[in-house]
């Protein structure tokens, strides 16, 4: 018996001689021909995951067909062995087998790689790269840089190191090729374990307060590094009797005169000027100064105070000279007395504590103490994170302190209660029903399947139609996908479907561990649940009988794989869509914002368009008699010309309108969303005397300023680069750094500043990640913060009933990049946005802040208009010929040099231009040119855009040379 098997390995391509060696390029879709040994051939299936013999070495391998006819043009003795059966069971379906085939072809992308986006979750964590034993120095010739480079690291590792950890480490375009080459060298081997991981549960951090209230009140004045003026404040604070002396002082706090005069220059304390005094001395008399008036006078002017009294005042109140004084100390009846500096404090007592904590560099371990002293046993951290604007390293220096425990808690998500009786449909929601319940039926009945475009504004009960379509085709024996942009964010809708439909529902979170990730699958493979819910790569999960695929937010680019995840850069709705076919499917598109692809072809015919244009007033979950009313508007929003402020005087970040509605919402103890979409503090940090601006030295783009990082500093958001603020210019020495531009953190800064009472939750990224995202929302939903600050992540699908006021804080931050699609992206962005306020009775609003008030994207979100900008921005896509009038297919190639890269690039070009007009093909070319991110991680990036109504003829046999990486319907062109 023979099998033909997708091999887990580019081929690489060989031009037979005197051919175009960029044309004719079949290996992308090779597969290959094994025996099965006697001893397989009762348990060998289509699916099933072997180990196989390639070359000098071995590779991983799925069954795609069994035959028992030699394949004709083999000879029979050179069809080599499959080795083992990995797994007793098949790892993917016959279907998958056919998406990979479709995946390869659309997306141009080996078939190797696309067969690997559906094998078990950890395949290559398990799997150990081993340095072969014999190494003979022949085969060590030849080796590229790259190569031996590649060889020193395994070398490195001793014995074995996991393959995925070694793919890591590898600094070249294709670390895969890398080491498949030194494999076909004999140097290096594979070796394949399946062992399935552990499915431990991830860990979240937890804090727990060790210390009461007196032990904390010890601690307060002691948190934080050492500092001198702290500790001179302390003395002073405390001392009760006579003043102290700036000497005394400086001995009792082991500390120079230079952080007294500090505490005196912040004006919180006094150091007095040097005196000299004078007193009287016991048992002195004016009575035997009766030829010395003026020594008489003095002296009864001294005589008559009891405290002593200084030189000058005693000079000027008298009128006699310092030689008087000094005739009267001669003869023993007064003295002088030199005092020295005091030094006095210049604070009311309440605020010492302040004071200190400031200077001690404390305010956030104090942020922390004071955030526990209200809870009891242990607590999240990322809660106090957000309260406390304090990180791990706080937590660690208190721990250090003996104050609060930290300790890590497995975290399962919490099961959900159920099951939950469907609502009964609004009259709007029973209309598409009756559409789809029409098509599920057909589709039962063997007829072909409907792609449906539902489209419906935020809360008009979308997913109460995937619920109810859910249910009929689970009655009919049939199972579903349901896929959302990302789980952490989605929480909610993910309850709500496993709260419908207990125990059958299976969940693949990005934050599950890898052992989890594979107990998920295997449950799906062995049809242990009906629905599974995930993101983009949920579409893989081995589910056989598919009847059904949900994408909800399909406009979200999340669906689309790209840089720098590994190829092939698919997208999840169009591979859906071809799922659905493939399996007879109903496929479900949900948006309120669909992308204009999409809504272009549901208004062609290719897909059929149902519409929720009313949002549901809810709180009405139970079945009502009557079907609960719609609300005819959703919020009104408000834009606010930035301009004008400026004008006005007002160069704060919030304009007036906003300052108003906000004091407002927090008046009526409602809850604010106050968005930007970007993280930090300020975009960039200059210097006001030469321009320099702090650039990440591997991706050449501007640095971002995080108040709340360690060490503090500048961020490069593509790679993580960091380094610290500068104290001056680099480039010309210079004072005046200042920090431009505006992020998140300055947001929560400034609403800190003008509304100190407000309880406020900052969520991005440097904030939350992990199981943290639902806690967070969480936090917000129950209504321990007031104000929630954060990037595009909080515009996902939440339902925030008690939020009235949505704040933008920057509408234009996306509007003006280099990028086709940017005017939808702002679009979609601030109707998604906007849709998060006024979802209850309460109602709510929406101010926009914008330089732009009369852009057309911009104009239209505020009216909630879909169509009017559908239309405005098809017009532009028809004079410019982008999609939908188009295909894009964006091939870049990235290099450490940057003149290889380019000339590489104006090459490939050349090529491509001469091809189009010899095939006679209708396609054009945006570039060769460097991206719009012209360097990421030290490297240079040039793209050749290729815009064609089809641009496979062009491509589809094409061998792009080894560091091009092709990306068809790009979802961005920067
Ligand atoms: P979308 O998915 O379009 O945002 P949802 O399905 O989440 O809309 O519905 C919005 C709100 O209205 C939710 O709170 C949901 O529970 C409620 N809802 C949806 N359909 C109904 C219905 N037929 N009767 C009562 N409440 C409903
Ligand atoms: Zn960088």
């Amino acid at each position: 018996m023979f099998a033909e098997v997708i091999v887990n390995r580019p081929t690489h391509y060989h031009p037979p001689a005197g051919a175009d060696p960029l044309r004719g390029d079949t290996s992308r879709l090779v597969t290959y021909t094994y025996r099965l040994p006697e001893r397989l051939q009762d348990t060998a299936a289509v699916g099933h995951l072997v180990q196989v013999p390639l070359g000098a070495s071995t590779a991983l391998g799925i069954i795609i067909s069994l035959t028992d006819m030699s394949p004709p043009n083999l000879p029979p003795d050179s069809i080599r062995d499959v080795a083992e059966i990995l797994d007793p069971l098949p790892v993917v379906t016959p279907t998958q087998i056919e998406l990979a085939h479709w995946i390869a072809e659309a997306y141009l992308a080996p078939l190797s790689q696309a067969m690997r986006l559906m094998l078990p979750p950890g395949l290559e964590a398990r799997t150990f790269m081993v340095v072969s034993q014999a190494m003979a120095p022949a085969s060590l010739e030849g080796l590229t840089g790259e190569e031996s480079a590649a060889l020193r690291l395994l070398q490195g590792h001793g014995r074995r190191v996991r393959l995925d950890t070694l793919l890591n480490q590898i600094r070249a375009e294709d670390p895969e090729a890398v080491l498949h080459s030194l494999a076909e060298r004999g140097l290096a081997e594979a070796r394949y374990t399946l062992v399935p991981p552990k499915p431990a549960p991830p860990r979240l951090q937890y804090v727990r307060l060790l210390a009461d209230d007196v032990t904390i009140k010890a601690a307060l004045p002691r948190l934080g590094h050492a500092s001198k003026q702290a500790d001179a404040l302390l003395i002073l604070a405390r001392r009760t009797g006579a003043p102290l002396t700036l000497t005394e002082l400086c001995e009792s706090a082991g500390c120079t005169e230079g952080p007294v005069r500090a505490l005196a220059r912040r004006g919180w304390v006094e150091i007095t000027e040097r005196r000299t005094l004078v007193v009287a001395l016991p048992g002195a008399e004016t009575a035997e100064l009766g030829r010395a008036p003026q020594q008489a006078v003095a002296l009864s002017a001294l005589l008559d105070r009891d405290a002593p009294t200084e030189l000058g005042d005693l000079l000027r109140e008298t009128g006699v000279s310092l030689a008087i004084v000094a005739a009267l100390e001669k003869k023993g009846l007064v003295q002088r007395i030199q005092e020295p500096p005091l030094v006095l404090l210049n604070l009311p007592a309440d605020s010492i504590l302040d004071r200190v904590t400031e200077l001690r560099g404390a305010g956030k371990q104090r942020a922390v103490l004071e955030a526990l002293r209200d809870t009891t046993g242990r607590v999240w951290v990322g809660g106090i994170y957000a309260q406390a604007g304090a990180d791990l390293g706080t937590l660690q220096e208190l721990a250090e302190r003996g104050l609060v425990s930290l300790h890590a808690e497995e975290y399962e998500r919490p099961h959900p209660t159920g099951p939950e009786a469907p609502p009964r449909l609004t009259l709007e929601q029973e209309a598409v029903w009756r559409q789809i319940e029409a098509w599920v039926g057909l589709q039962q009945a063997g007829r072909e399947p409907h792609v449906a475009l539902l489209h419906g504004v935020t809360g008009s009960g979308k997913t109460e139609i995937y619920l109810r379509t859910l249910e009929a085709i689970l009655a009919a024996g049939q199972r579903a996908i349901v896929l959302v942009p990302e789980i952490s964010l989605t929480a909610q809708t993910v309850r709500r479907f496993e709260t419908r439909f207990p125990g059958r529902v299976a969940v693949i979170h990005s934050q599950l561990s890898l052992g989890q990730r594979y107990a998920v699958w295997d449950r799906v493979r062995r049809g242990e649940a009906d629905v599974v819910i995930g993101a983009r790569s949920a579409l893989f999960a081995p589910l056989s009988r598919i009847g059904l695929i949900v994408l909800d937010e399909a406009h979200d680019g999340s669906y689309k794989q790209a840089e720098p995840i590994p190829l092939p850069a698919y997208h999840a709705r169009e591979t859906a869509v071809a799922l659905g076919r493939l399996t007879g499917a109903t496929v479900l598109l949900g948006s309120a914002t669909p992308d204009l692809v999409t809504y272009y072809h549901a208004t062609q015919g290719t897909y059929d368009l149902l519409e929720l244009p009313h949002r549901i007033i809810p709180g009405t979950q139970q079945p009502v008699p009557k079907p609960p009313s719609v609300q005819p508007s959703l919020p009104p929003v408000r834009i606010v010309d930035l301009r004008q402020e400026l004008r006005a005087g007002n160069r704060s970040i919030f304009s007036r309108s906003l300052q108003e509605a906000l004091c407002q919402t927090l008046e009526a103890n409602q809850q604010a969303i106050l968005f930007l979409n970007r993280r930090g503090a300020a975009t960039f940090v200059l210097c006001r005397d030469c321009g320099y601006v702090a650039r990440c030295p591997r991706c050449d783009v501007p640095l971002t300023f995080h108040r709340m990082s360690t060490p503090g500093g500048l961020i490069c958001h593509h790679c993580n680069h960091r380094e610290p603020t500068p104290k001056h210019c680099p480039d010309c020495g210079g004072q005046r750094i200042r920090y431009f531009g505006l992020g998140t953190e300055r947001v929560e800064a400034t609403v800190r500043e003008l509304y100190p009472e407000a309880r406020l939750l900052r969520w991005d990224r440097d904030t939350a990640s992990g199981p943290d995202h639902e806690r967070f929302l969480q936090t917000f939903v129950d209504h321990r913060a007031d104000v929630l600050v954060g990037t595009q992540m909080i515009a996902k699908g939440l339902d925030l009933p008690l939020v009235t006021l949505v704040g933008v804080i920057s509408a234009d931050t996306a509007l003006y990049l280099p990028d086709y699609r940017a005017a939808e992206r702002t679009f979609q962005l601030l109707t998604q946005v906007a849709g998060r306020a006024g979802r209850s009775p309460r109602g709510g609003r929406v101010v926009v802040q914008t330089y732009n008030p009369g852009h057309y994207a911009i104009q239209a979100a505020a009216h909630h208009d879909y169509g009017g900008f559908y239309r405005q921005e098809l017009a532009f896509r028809r004079r410019l010929g982008y999609p939908p009038f188009s295909r894009l297919v964006a091939l870049r190639y990235s290099s450490d040099d940057a003149y290889h890269c380019h000339a590489e690039a104006e090459h490939l070009g050349r090529w491509l231009t001469t091809e189009i007009q010899r095939l006679r093909l209708q396609a054009d070319l945006i570039g060769p040119a460097p991206c719009f991110f012209s360097r990421v991680q030290g490297r240079y990036r040039w793209q050749i855009v290729i815009r064609s109504p089809d641009p496979m003829p062009l491509l589809s046999d094409v061998a792009l040379p080894r560091g091009w990486r092709v990306d068809v319907d790009p979802d961005s062109l920067l």
